[in-house]
C-alpha cells in the first residue's frame, strides 16, 4: 500500500539516443534518455519496443524505447551492444568488484516512489567515496551540529581499548575470536583491517541507533555498499563524494561511478568542507520528508 499508484516505473541504467539507433522502426518515436531517468512505461504490449515517458518531462507523448528484453539480448546486431554497458566497462581492467549472480548488463530497473512513514525507524545512511577520512570527518561534522538527530553506530575492534576508551561508547572490544564467530554469522554489515586489527560494523549497532529515533550514518568501502544494499537493510541511501582537484581523486570518483553508481541515490561534489558539510545537511533533511525512487523489491 506504499505505492502511490500501479504504474510502471524503470530507472534506465544506459543513454539512450534514438536518431543513433538504427534498429528502431521509427527514430522519430523515439524517447531519448539519459541513465539515471527515471521513465514511466505505459505499454509492454510489444516484446521488442515499448512506450514510455520520462517522469518530470513537460511532454506528454509517449516514445519508443528498447525493451529491456531487447537491449539486454546477447546475440542483437554490433550496434545495439554499444549502448549496453558492459560488465567488463563498468568494472575497468581489474576484474575486481563483481560478485557471481550480478547482473552482466544493467539497462532497466524497476523503481517505485518509496515515503518514509513517521512510525517507520529512521534511515540507515551510506556514505561511500574517494575521500576516506575525509568522508569520515564529513560524517563527524554532521552528527556533532546534530546529535540528537544523527549519530554513528558503535563499531566492533578487536584492538586493545585505551585507558580513556569505555566498552560500548567508542567501540564493542571483543576478542580476535569472538570477532570471527560473528563474521562468520553475518553480524557485521561491513568488515575490514586496520593495523592487525579487525574493525567492523554490526547490524546491531545499527538498530541501536535507530531503536534512538537516530539516523545511523555509515561510511565503507565503494564495494560494501552492494552487500548493504543487497542485504535485509534497504532503507539507505547512499551520498557519493567527489574532488575534482586531484588526478587521482577523480580517477577514483570515476571509477565509483561506473562500478557501484547505480547503487547511488545522491551524488555530493564537495568544493570545501564547509559547502559539502551544508549539502550533506540538506540532503539528510530531504531524506525525511520527501518521497523516493526506489527498487520496487524494497516496498513490495
Ligand atoms: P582506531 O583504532 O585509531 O580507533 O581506528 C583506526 C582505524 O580503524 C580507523 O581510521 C578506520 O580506518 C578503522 N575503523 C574504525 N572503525 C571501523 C569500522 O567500523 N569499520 C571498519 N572497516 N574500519 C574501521
Amino acid at each position: 500500500d506504499r505505492l502511490k499508484d500501479s504504474k510502471v516505473y524503470m530507472r534506465a541504467w544506459f543513454d539512450y539516443t534514438p536518431l543513433d539507433d538504427k534498429a528502431t522502426p521509427c527514430q522519430e518515436a523515439g524517447l531519448p534518455f539519459k541513465r539515471g531517468d527515471i521513465l514511466q512505461v505505459v505499454t509492454q504490449d510489444d516484446p521488442t519496443w515499448w512506450q514510455a515517458k520520462r517522469v518530470g518531462d513537460s511532454n506528454l507523448r509517449a516514445g519508443l524505447i528498447p525493451s529491456k528484453q531487447f537491449q539486454e539480448r546477447p546475440n542483437v546486431s554490433g550496434l545495439r551492444r554499444s549502448f549496453r554497458l558492459s560488465r567488463k566497462d563498468r568494472q575497468g581492467s581489474s576484474g575486481e568488484g563483481f560478485e557471481p549472480g550480478d547482473q552482466e548488463f544493467l539497462t532497466y530497473e524497476e523503481v517505485a516512489r518509496y515515503q518514509q512513514r513517521s512510525n517507520e525507524r529512521p534511515r540507515l545512511v551510506v556514505l561511500i567515496g574517494s575521500l576516506g577520512a575525509r568522508i569520515n570527518e564529513l560524517k563527524q561534522r554532521v552528527i556533532a551540529d546534530n546529535p540528537h538527530r544523527y549519530a554513528v553506530a558503535v563499531p566492533h575492534t578487536t584492538r586493545p581499548k585505551k585507558p580513556h576508551e569505555k566498552d560500548g561508547v567508542e567501540y564493542h572490544f571483543v576478542t580476535k575470536q569472538q570477532f570471527d564467530a560473528d563474521v562468520l554469522n553475518n553480524k557485521f554489515i561491513e568488515h575490514g583491517e586496520y593495523k592487525e586489527n579487525q574493525y567492523g560494523t554490526s547490524i546491531e549497532a545499527v538498530r541501536s541507533v535507530q531503536a534512538k529515533n537516530k539516523m545511523c550514518i555509515v561510511d565503507v568501502q565503494p564495494e560494501v555498499s552492494r552487500r548493504i544494499r543487497n542485504a535485509e537493510y534497504h532503507q539507505e541511501d547512499r551520498l557519493r563524494q567527489k574532488d575534482e582537484d586531484l588526478q587521482e581523486m577523480r580517477q577514483s570518483a570515476i571509477q565509483i561511478d561506473q562500478q557501484y553508481g547505480h547503487l547511488v541515490d545522491r551524488v555530493l561534489i564537495k568544493e570545501d568542507s564547509a559547502s559539502a558539510c551544508a549539502e550533506l545537511r540538506g540532503v539528510l533533511e530531504r531524506l525525511e520528508r520527501e518521497s523516493f525512487w526506489v527498487p520496487l523489491s524494497w516496498v513490495r
